[in-house]
């Protein structure tokens, strides 16, 4: 028998197996069930696909995203592995050819959706070959309680039943304990081997700028770091998704929009794009992105705040899948917070659902707001310890400094109070710095004590106050007005003076500039920019459209890079790149030869 070595060597054309990919394989090659917890772009599909390749007999992988099963077989077939896919997509006469090859054990792989695996018909198909292992992907889908639940999929604990002596893998990136308790006991897994590992994503930087010109600031970010790129913009409404993806338009980006108000067609139509093309950006709502499998996305960024840290980790894990390295830029300020607030309080929920809703907003301002490791906090939120700083945040890279905010603090709740809890920040600050406007003295509030006591600080400086303040619950929103900011029990001692707050020093604009300069040295620099890269990079697309596959398909960036870097000039030299197994050398390899021949 062929070791999982060689395979990965020969067929996959990488050089080591990853964290516990070994351990994992070999539990499903002698034949026994394995749990395996691992995030986005750790290396999962290996992890079934080597066992199904190894193992006699056809290994059914079992799996909800339709979408993908295309590119994750057109994938495998560039291998040289034999794969196919059975689902609604299939025209009658293609299911049944496929049906039949499978009969006849053509494939090493077959990947199904669970409703087609549950028909009699398929069924059946089962029972008269030999079946290597079933690999239960997206095994999460079992919750009942999370947003990707599948009534099939807790049907599937037949199959133990049924075929008791195949292997079984089952597979998730979500990682909380109650849906791995949900996923053993669904399906029947109590007895299988569990593989979890660590959920960082090693090669995201976390990166939260203050709201200032969200717009202009992820200009700056898009032409300083990923002029080129293809990342995800993600916004709260349908209307900001579109506008913004005019603006990048109208700005020299190729950005298209995404939301649940476009027709299937339309939507369809740019996410195509941005899976086969190159440089995209998709502009979307939440709605984008479970499903999308696409490896290099460079960066995501946010320009309203995600739902809660597990959208944030699920959202920002669609970046990097590939490995190289990916940013994840967020930009907050305080109407965010107030809007999130706002949005809570007015909620219909009940009250536990509110409770648990409130925790999670807190999460994720407390985050928002930290001065800590960015990394230590996401993990640690997750139940993973993780205390080291990560040197690949922005809080690892520029140390927030922090200033006694006692007396500002002070300043800042008694303003509220004086102005009998009813006004928005503008109006307090504009109360805090003395400032005449038309609603002062509507309200006499050129009365109260808190008039013009506040002119040590600026417009900003009050603006990043009050935000940090509402964040930590110091203030809450007025949920029947319109924004109104209301004191909390929290909020009494430092009012009284008998406690002191540590807040964040927000960088000042200009100063953030000098600082990026010096930063981008630092940035995503491993991956190339020059004509030979661009040469490359159009012979992939080239090779891809030929086939009708996205370039990625072809060869991952990590392997472009590598090409890029050791211009290999024969095939023995080629075949040692990482990414090129045999089946690629032979397919590529001249073309890539001649081009780095050409162009050195
Ligand atoms: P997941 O399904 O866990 O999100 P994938 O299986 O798609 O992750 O793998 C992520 C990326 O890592 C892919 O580009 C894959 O080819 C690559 N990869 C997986 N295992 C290895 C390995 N041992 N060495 C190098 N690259 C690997
Ligand atoms: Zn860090």
């Amino acid at each position: 028998m062929v070791s999982a070595l060689e395979i990965l060597r020969k067929i996959f054309g990488y050089n080591e197996f990853r964290g516990n990919q070994l351990e994992i394989i070999e539990q499903s090659i002698a034949g026994n069930d394995a749990l395996v917890l691992m995030p986005t772009g750790g290396g999962k599909s290996l992890c079934y696909q080597i066992p199904a390749i190894i193992r006699k007999g056809t290994g059914i992988v079992i799996s909800p995203l339709i979408a993908l099963m295309q590119d994750q077989v057109d994938a495998l077939l560039q291998l040289g592995v034999k794969a196919a896919f059975l689902n609604s997509t299939l025209d009658t006469q293609s299911a049944l050819r496929i049906e039949k090859e499978v009969q006849e054990g053509k494939f090493d792989l077959l990947y199904v959706a669970p409703e087609r695996l549950l028909t009699p018909r398929f069924l059946e198909l089962l029972d008269n070959i030999d079946i290597a292992l079933f690999a239960i992907d997206e095994a999460h889908c079992v919750s009942q309680w999370g947003h990707d639940f599948r009534p099939e999929y807790v049907k599937l604990s037949f199959l133990h039943e049924k075929f008791p002596d195949v292997p079984r893998i089952a597979l998730t990136a979500t990682a909380d304990d109650p849906t791995r308790s949900e996923i053993i006991e669904h399906l029947g897994l109590s007895d299988a081997k569990q593989f979890i590992s660590s959920f960082d994503r090693p090669n995201i930087r976390y990166r939260i700028v203050q709201k200032r010109n969200s717009r202009e600031q992820l200009q700056r970010f898009l032409e300083t770091e990923h002029q080129s790129d293809a990342g995800i913009v993600y916004c709260l409404s349908r209307r900001k998704v579109e506008e913004t993806a005019q603006w990048l338009c109208n700005k020299g980006f190729d950005a298209l929009p995404y939301h649940a108000g476009m027709s299937n067609q339309e939507r369809q139509k740019n996410q195509q794009r941005f899976i086969r093309e190159e440089g995209i950006i998709i502009v979307a709502t939440v709605a984008f992105g479970m499903g999308i499998d696409k490896p290099n996305v460079r960066f995501i960024a946010h320009l309203d705040l995600p739902k809660s840290m597990e959208g944030y980790y699920q959202e920002t894990g669609r970046g990097g899948r590939d490995g190289m390295p990916a940013n994840a830029w967020l930009a907050y300020g305080l109407g965010d917070v107030i809007t999130l607030r706002h949005m809570l309080d007015s909620s219909e929920a009940d009250e536990h659902h509110k409770k648990l809703e409130k925790r999670k907003l807190d999460a994720l301002l407390g985050f928002c707001e930290t001065t800590l490791c960015r990394r230590q906090v996401l993990l640690n939120y997750f139940g993973e310890a993780y205390r080291a700083s990560c040197q690949n945040c922005d809080n690892c890279l520029e140390p927030v400094e922090t200033w006694d905010g006692k007396i500002a603090a002070q300043k800042a709740l008694s303003c509220v109070y004086r102005t009998d809890q009813k006004f928005g920040v503008k109006h307090l600050i504009d109360v805090l710095l003395g400032k005449m406007t038309p609603q002062v003295e509507r309200f006499r509030h050129e009365k109260v004590s808190a008039f013009g006591i506040g002119n040590e600080y600026s417009q900003q400086q009050w603006n990043s106050i009050y935000r940090q303040l509402v964040a930590a619950n110091l203030l809450s929103v007025d949920m029947r007005g319109y924004g109104g900011l209301r004191l909390t029990e929290k909020s009494m001692p430092i009012l009284r003076g008998e406690k002191t707050i540590a807040l964040r020093k927000d960088l000042e604009p200009q100063r953030k500039q000098a600082k990026k300069s010096a930063k981008r040295e630092q940035k995503l620099t491993s991956i190339p920019n020059d004509e030979l890269w661009q040469t490359l990079k159009n012979k992939r697309m080239e090779l891809a459209r030929e086939q009708g596959v996205p370039p990625y398909i072809i060869f991952h960036d990590s392997t472009l890079i590598e090409i890029h870097e050791k211009k290999p000039r024969t095939l023995p030299e080629f075949a040692g790149i990482s990414g090129v197994g045999q089946s690629k050398l032979v397919r590529y390899g001249k073309a890539f030869i001649e081009v780095i021949c050409q162009e050195t």
